[in-house]
């Protein structure tokens, strides 16, 4: 492969050095500093079968590959396979997986999407699933069947933040033959790496943290095992939903500033989860990094921070809810997550309405947020100030 492109990825770089050159070097052509985007969809070959290592951009492309490279060091990982969306990785995640008749163990707070594509596309391709509550370890116990092929775990839960002990789950998922996948979008490699804890496998909507700034869809799967790994990349050619070359280049622009993005996200996350459950119109702040959070003590083992998600439920019920979404001025009405600027949503009637009438449904009162990178103060002021006129009515 194109070894000047891929860069050397030193294992033993720190976080932020991985993520501005693993995958990286220096393009040998004219030295750019940044990686090019390889905007083609195939390669000369100097003669049959004689190429760069490049034939056509669905089987490869050096621009994904840098993000893919970087990717598998962020995460400590042998293999990164980067796709069009986080739901592409999930699906080809799957279907490498399982084999019809197979089961699946779900989070019961699953992201909205990932629970439609199991509840109502790959059930047609003869997938069960079970929804459990990934925090209580002898329920995720009691639900695996002899045909349990994947346990899938999400931890911060979206939107509620329930917290997964990431390698007890390993544990369960070995003891069972089953492998366990972990959805990191909302903690980020930056904050926690699950194949250190033993997963088998870590998806990524890169839409969100890894991207960053809100103006790419994306997806990716890592894994510590090459040869599983190979497996994912002839399956990720064969289906096809690769990541495009400038997706992929916005995705490996937006790595870069993970970690100091990272950090402000959860130094502003502190002040708003703060300033949320000492308001008169919150009932309950969720954000791990709470003390009374019930995952607090999980979360502190196997992450370095809290993440930039808050969630709350409001004394006022639904209508304070929708109230209060409508009264931020900084806050963005808007669904998703994980960009610099600040999010709010409703998930009952928003990111989690294709969940109503089953049991990933979301309680009514609920307001979820992604604090962004602005100044912290600004976000504090502009939620207590929406959250006082919701409560005036
Ligand atoms: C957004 C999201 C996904 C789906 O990713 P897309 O890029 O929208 O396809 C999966 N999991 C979580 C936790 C997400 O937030």
């Amino acid at each position: 492969m194109n070894g000047s492109v891929r860069g050397p990825g030193k294992g033993a770089d720190g976080f932020d050095t991985r993520a501005i050159h693993a995958g990286q070097a220096p393009e040998p052509a004219y030295g750019a500093v940044a990686v090019p985007i390889y905007q083609t969809s195939t390669f000369a070959q100097r003669g049959v079968g004689e190429h760069s290592g490049f034939e056509y951009s669905r089987s490869g492309n050096p621009t994904r590959t840098a993000l893919e490279t970087c990717l598998a060091a962020l995460e400590g990982g042998a293999t990164g396979l980067a796709f069009a969306s986080g739901l592409a990785a999930e699906d080809c995640l799957a279907r490498v997986v399982c084999r019809p008749g197979d089961h699946v163990i779900l989070p019961a707070d699953a992201y909205g999407g990932t629970f439609r594509l199991f509840a109502n596309v790959l059930d047609r391709w003869g997938l069960a699933y079970t929804a459990v509550q990934l925090a209580d370890l002898p329920a995720v116990r009691a639900a695996i069947r002899p045909e349990t092929r994947l346990i899938w775990c999400e931890t911060p839960t979206n939107p509620l933040l329930g917290i997964a002990d990431i390698a007890a789950l390993a544990a369960l998922a070995r003891e069972a033959g089953a492998l366990l996948a972990v959805d990191n979008t909302f903690a980020s490699p930056y904050l926690q790496r699950p194949l250190e804890l033993g997963a088998d496998v870590v998806v990524h909507s890169t839409t969100k943290y890894l991207g960053g700034h809100s103006d790419v869809v994306g997806g990716a799967l890592v894994v510590g095992d090459a040869a599983f790994g190979e497996r994912l990349a002839y399956h990720q050619n064969a289906m096809g939903a690769v990541a495009g070359p400038f997706d992929a280049w916005l995705v490996l622009r937006g790595v870069k500033t993970l970690g100091v993005r990272m950090q402000r996200h959860c130094a502003n996350a502190r002040l708003v989860a703060e300033a949320l459950a000492a308001h008169p119109a919150v009932g309950l702040a969720l954000w791990p990094g709470l003390p009374s959070h019930p995952g607090h003590e999980v979360a502190s083992r196997q992450m370095s921070d809290f993440g930039g998600m808050v969630s709350c439920r409001l004394r006022g019920g639904e209508a304070a809810a929708l109230d209060v979404c409508r009264r931020t001025r900084l806050f963005t009405l808007a669904e998703s997550l994980g960009g610099v600027e600040s999010l709010i949503e409703h998930p009952g009637r928003m990111t989690h309405a294709s969940a109503a009438g089953s049991p990933l449904e979301v309680p009514a009162d609920l307001v979820r947020l992604s604090v962004g990178i602005e100044t912290g103060a600004d976000l504090v002021a502009d939620l207590v100030g929406a959250l006082d006129g919701a409560a005036a009515g």
